[in-house]
């Protein structure tokens, strides 16, 4: 037993998601990410369940850990009643800590969904925020989400919202009492530590790459080093 299976056979993710895994690929068969993905959950189970180091240290730097879309349909499935999704979340969770994230492209993405899922979480009290979406950065969402980015406060009004005002409603301005509780929050539940540490990680990276803070944001959130998808 390595260093690092150590590590992760801590996390009640593991304890609660590994008990003996056949090897049968039926998660496999169920997963929607491997439909899409060169991703194949049975072979990530094996790994960890091998509890060679070599083998899960790779693992924890490659993009192969950041394909899952945490659907937990493996979970009603597994003959042995194992959970390869929460397996997968104790090694991105394990591969943020090391640092190793940032050897991967896929891993590299949460420098951006932390900084702005957090950032609203922490100044808002929402994770999704209209001041803070910017259409320009997810054209998929069509030309509907454009003229209702451009129109925002007039569309949110026509719905009903709330936007910054006082008083209930969707979209209310949140307290600053309660902004400070989930600061707190994040403070004794190790999610301020894990802000830090992916910072401190992707400042390294980044400085790697030639890059300021603002450039590794945009290029991290925005580009596309490689193909993921099969074919
Ligand atoms: S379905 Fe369960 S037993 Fe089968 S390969 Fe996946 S984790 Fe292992
Ligand atoms: S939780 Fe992850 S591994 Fe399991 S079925 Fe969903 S996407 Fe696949």
């Amino acid at each position: 037993m390595g260093k690092l299976y150590d590590e992760l056979a801590q996390d009640y993710r593991v304890k609660e998601g590994l008990k003996a895994c056949i090897n049968c690929g039926t998660c496999t068969a169920i997963c929607p990410a491997a439909e899409f993905y060169r991703y194949d959950p049975r072979k990530i189970v094996d790994i960890v369940q091998s509890q060679d180091d070599e083998a899960i240290e790779k693992l924890l730097k490659s993009d192969v850990i950041w394909y899952c879309g945490e659907c937990m349909s493996c979970v009603t499935r597994c003959p042995r009643k194992n959970a390869p999704g929460l397996i997968i979340m104790a090694l991105r969770n394990l591969s943020a800590k090391k640092g190793y994230f940032i050897c991967s492209e896929k891993g590299r993405q949460l420098y951006p969904l932390t900084k702005i899922l957090t950032g609203n979480i922490l100044n808002f009290g929402y994770c999704v925020y209209p001041q803070t979406f910017k259409w320009e950065d997810h054209p998929e969402s069509g030309p509907v989400w454009k003229w209702h980015c451009e129109h925002l406060e007039d569309s949110l009004a026509r719905n009903g919202a709330n936007y910054k005002g006082e008083g209930p409603g969707a979209l209310r301005r949140i307290p600053q009492e309660s902004l400070d509780e989930l600061k707190a929050i994040f403070d004794v539940t190790g999610g301020t530590e894990r802000i830090e540490t992916v910072n401190k990680y992707s400042k390294i990276k980044a400085e790697q790459m030639g890059m300021d803070m603002e450039e590794y944001f945009r290029h991290t959130f925005n580009d596309t080093e490689k193909d993921h998808l099969n074919e």
